[in-house]
């Protein structure tokens, strides 16, 4: 584990301080969590493997004109990153119901079954709260509570869209259906602009990703649902994206 001076620890990811006040190090760790942290496990090389792919999703998002926290992978682990105050929404797309959509609303009302393709990509907003479980919220709840100014908000949206449309593409092209996906935003110091840019990651831990042949699971549903094969689930998207995952050291620990 790195000796840099350690500032936040997240679920999947350990934030260190950067080189500058303006950077910061973004550590991948192994840790694997679902259900707000109730399911843990450790899954090695797992860190290693979101680290690889997200540096090459961010890259694609931001030659598409989207602005992102990333700047470059330092080594199997790390990331330097532009400092951020993170929003504290979870942002998710949906393109085909699944997971927590189909448990909350499949009934009488809405028969929506896992699979079903979604007229147009659904929206959603979730409270960045693990205390409260993440609760769903509304638009308004963004801006009545402060969270994103109405200007924001609507960037966080149009950047949304844009990633939708930047990331199915990616994924058809590599034979893969891009079911839903979690974005986290963050804000740029006032002195840079205060700007809102594209923050976390974008890895298969929050994507869901379909064979488009198969079906089969490549994402963390392998690990949520205890299908096993995950690393192997992993490695294949970075393999079809053309990434080098032969010099990874994936059956070493993170700490
Ligand atoms: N997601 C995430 N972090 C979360 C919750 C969801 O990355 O804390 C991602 C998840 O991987 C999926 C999408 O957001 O791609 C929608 O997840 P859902 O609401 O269905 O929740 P789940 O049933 O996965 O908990």
């Amino acid at each position: 584990m790195s000796t840099r001076q350690h500032l936040y620890d997240g679920k999947a990811k350990t934030i260190f301080a950067g080189p500058d006040a303006h950077h910061l190090i973004q550590y991948f760790k192994d840790d694997a969590t679902a259900y707000n942290a109730v399911k843990h496990d450790v899954i090695m090389g797992k860190g290693i493997l979101n680290n690889l792919i997200s540096e090459h999703i961010m890259g694609v998002v931001a030659k598409a004109g989207v602005d992102t926290h990333f700047v470059e992978r330092l080594n199997e682990r790390e990331q330097l990153i532009r400092k951020v105050e993170i929003v504290p929404v979870e942002v998710v797309v949906r393109n085909i119901a699944s997971g927590s959509l189909v448990k909350r609303l499949s009934g009488d009302c809405i028969p929506v079954k896992d699979g079903d393709t979604l007229p147009a990509p659904l929206l959603e907003y979730y409270l960045k709260e693990d205390a409260l479980n993440d609760p769903i919220i509304a638009a308004k709840h963004i801006t009545t509570f402060g969270l994103a100014s109405a200007d924001e908000l609507a960037r966080i949206n149009s950047m949304t869209a844009t990633v939708n449309t930047v990331l199915t593409e990616m994924f058809m092209a590599i034979g893969i259906r891009l079911i839903d996906f979690k974005l986290e935003f963050g804000r740029l110091p006032p002195e840079l602009g205060g700007e809102i840019i594209l923050a976390d990651e974008i890895s298969p831990d929050n994507c869901r990703l379909w064979d488009v042949e198969t079906g089969e699971k490549k994402d963390k549903d392998r690990f949520r649902q205890d299908l096993g094969g995950l690393i192997e689930a992993y490695t294949d998207i970075a393999s079809r994206f053309g990434l080098n995952t032969a010099a990874l050291s994936t059956t070493g620990a993170d700490q």
